[in-house]
């Protein structure tokens, strides 16, 4: 059994396993069948191994109050709605979103395989974890994987104050002769799991994340959390580009929610309510269809060294490619664990205690 007393800046180790392990018997003891909890825990373990601490398993306890309040379907009859040799349109009937879209993307890629490419839409599903999982999947496959969905209301648009746009990430991910290229983020400057981040050390967020209700750029979580809202990538007005995050946000509105026939962020709603209605879009691109796998690694390899062997910047030491930091990070915690906030752990705690599964640890 591993040490969990090794304290790190109020981080405590835990091992990936560990983690994962226990994510699986919480959400068994839940109901949750265990092909379907052993997705989901891969997901949160990926958010986390990569150091994606918004996304991992302080996700968790949104998924169980989900469960609890009967928001999310443990047992749901995912749909195929319409389906062409490249194309389907999937109904997710509320169940847990990193089922629903592995299944999506799953079927997306075998259309790919078939026909060059696969588009599949997704209605009425729910929080799906990072977008780079599923645009992972097809980079496996040797096909470039693109990933969206759109989330409930948190962002404000160009001009306005009132939350309207969701976080909406976008993923994409490529095979190189090395590891994947993967871009994975948020339309927004911050995805809100950041700001829970910084809420739970009680620390302000830099300048620039978010505004408060009457518009004015804070530094106060709390403010943001009451009325307040984040902002676009590209951040306040459009001196710096905020119109374009807006842009994508809504181009992933469009892509996932209008599309499908579900919704946008606007009507998205929290995962611990009935038809929380989450909507995604999937795509696998065959890359052998357009050109030699191999030579398509190679041109992708050949990119990112010429990117990085570029002239640097005299405040920076390197110049990084999209997932690479993740990819690393992954190897080490692999090694050492993975850092988790004292006050998660706590909170993991104490729904082992509320639904009677062994503490992490297996206290
Ligand atoms: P980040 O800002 O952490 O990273 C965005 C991307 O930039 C990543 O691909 C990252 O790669 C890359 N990157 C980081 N630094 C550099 C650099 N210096 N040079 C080049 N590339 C770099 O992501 P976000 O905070 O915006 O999003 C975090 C996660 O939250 C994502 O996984 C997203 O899918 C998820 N999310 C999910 C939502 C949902 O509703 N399900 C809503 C919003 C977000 P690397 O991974 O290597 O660091």
């Amino acid at each position: 059994m591993f040490e969990k007393g090794y304290v790190d800046g109020g981080y405590v180790r835990v091992p990936g396993e560990e983690l994962f392990s226990f994510i699986v018997r919480v959400l068994l003891k839940l109901g949750v069948p265990e092909e379907h909890a052993k997705i989901v825990a891969d997901n949160l373990l990926m958010a986390d191994l990569r150091g994606i601490e918004s996304h991992g398993v302080q996700r968790l306890k949104r998924y169980v109050d989900g469960i609890l309040s009967g928001g999310i379907n443990i047992n749901p009859r995912i749909e195929i709605l319409r389906e062409g040799p490249s194309y389907a349109l999937i109904d997710g009937d509320e169940g847990l979103g990193q089922v629903v879209g592995q299944r999506a993307m799953s079927l997306a890629i075998e259309k790919a395989k078939d026909s060059g490419i696969g588009v599949v839409a997704v209605r009425n599903s729910n929080h799906y974890g990072i977008a780079g999982y599923y645009a992972l999947m097809a980079a496996r496959e040797g096909m470039i994987g693109i990933s969206m969905t759109n989330s409930r209301p948190l962002v404000a648009p160009t001009g306005g104050v009132e939350r309207f746009l969701g976080t909406n990430p976008i993923a994409l991910a490529a095979p190189t002769k090395d590891k994947p290229f993967l871009l994975d983020m948020a339309t927004s400057v911050v995805p809100i799991g950041k700001l829970e981040v910084y809420r739970r050390k009680n620390k302000p967020i830099p300048e620039g994340w978010a505004i408060d209700a009457g518009g004015n750029l804070t530094r106060d979580v709390e403010a943001v959390f009451n009325e307040g809202a984040l902002l676009p990538l590209g951040g306040l007005g459009e001196l710096f580009g905020g119109h374009k995050g807006y842009g994508l946000s809504l181009m992933v509105d469009i892509l996932s929610g209008i599309l499908s026939g579900g919704t946008w962020s606007r009507h998205v709603k929290n995962t611990n309510e009935r038809k929380s209605e989450v909507d995604h879009f999937f795509m696998a691109i065959n890359i052998e269809a357009f050109t030699p796998l191999e030579e398509f690694k190679e041109r992708m390899t050949k990119m990112i060294d010429e990117i990085k062997s570029s002239k640097k910047h005299p405040d920076f030491e390197r110049i990084w490619i999209h997932g690479e930091k993740g990819f690393l990070t992954q190897e080490t915690r692999l090694k050492i664990g993975i850092p988790i906030y004292k006050k998660v752990l706590k909170e993991l705690d104490e729904i082992a205690d509320k639904i009677g599964v062994d503490r992490i640890g297996g206290v």
